[in-house]
């Protein structure tokens, strides 16, 4: 399940091998955008710029033109050299982008489509994003803002809403709660704007060393009925209803009683 480092991770690798080059071929299983590829003369165009955007992948190409990829669960691009073997079979590719170094592919990418920069601009999904975690302008006074914005949904939630704070899934939501000691199902609005605040504060800085290359060691994600690394209590999980996402916390490390517990951490 991609996140938004796992993303930005990939659009610095596509935007240093793809930038400044030419497309020599495009393909989609996607009719419509395999016609507006076609339609649009793809082909020839030069690749401006690779760049995460939330969960969404742009390719920027000349002449104004952008693909637009969302990776939902369990969308991710790949990059070959020429001839070399994907690792993942024919059936998952969704899009090709070759040039003349390289082959791009989109495996499982549920969505995709091919517009202009001023209309993706008007894009509500794009328009309507939180501030981006992992970027270095990311504003915390505003994705704070728009965390309290949303006092009835619990944490979890809000932390998962690309609205509020664009970048953050499941995996990091989980590891961010255990680490700020906070139980994922208190409510926003029973959390002080200094909870708020250490909570993306460690968002940011656990996802950027995981983009940075540190390997990361979970302490609670896929842990469920394990004992926790910190204290030993077991690990509780819960299936979530939308997309049977799983929420992993320590009941004794992350507590509902905020204010009392932040002071033991
Ligand atoms: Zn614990």
């Amino acid at each position: 399940m991609p996140e938004g480092d796992t993303i930005l991770r990939a659009a610095r690798a596509l935007n240093e091998a793809l930038t400044g080059r030419a497309v020599t071929h495009f393909e989609s299983v996607f009719s419509r955008v395999a016609r507006a590829g076609n339609d649009l003369a793809l082909r020839g165009r030069t690749i401006q710029r690779v760049e995460a955007r939330g969960k969404h992948l742009l390719i920027w190409f000349s002449g104004d033109l952008v693909l637009r990829t969302h990776m939902r669960m369990h969308g991710t691009w790949h990059l070959y050299t020429h001839g070399a073997r994907w690792r993942r079979p024919r059936s998952e590719m969704r899009i090709v982008i070759r040039t003349p170094e390289y082959e791009a592919v989109a495996f499982n990418v549920p969505v995709a489509e091919l517009t202009s920069g001023a209309e993706l601009e008007r894009d509500e999904s794009i328009r309507g994003l939180g501030p981006d975690i992992l970027t270095d302008a990311f504003d915390a006074t505003e994705a704070m803002r728009r965390i309290e914005s949303m006092p009835d949904l619990d944490i979890g939630e809000a932390l998962l809403n690309q609205q509020a704070i664009a970048g953050i899934g499941n995996i990091f939501k989980c590891e961010t709660l255990f680490s700020s000691g906070v139980d994922p199902f208190t409510r926003v609005a029973d959390l002080s704007r200094e909870d708020i605040a250490r909570i993306v504060e460690r968002a940011r800085r656990l996802m950027r060393a995981s983009v940075a290359g540190r390997r990361l060691v979970f302490s609670v994600y896929g842990r469920g009925g394990r004992a926790c690394r910190r204290c030993g209590a077991t690990i509780a999980r819960r299936k979530d209803g939308n997309d049977a996402r799983v929420t992993y916390w320590c009941p004794r490390c992350q507590r509902r009683n905020v204010a009392a517990n932040a002071r033991t951490l």
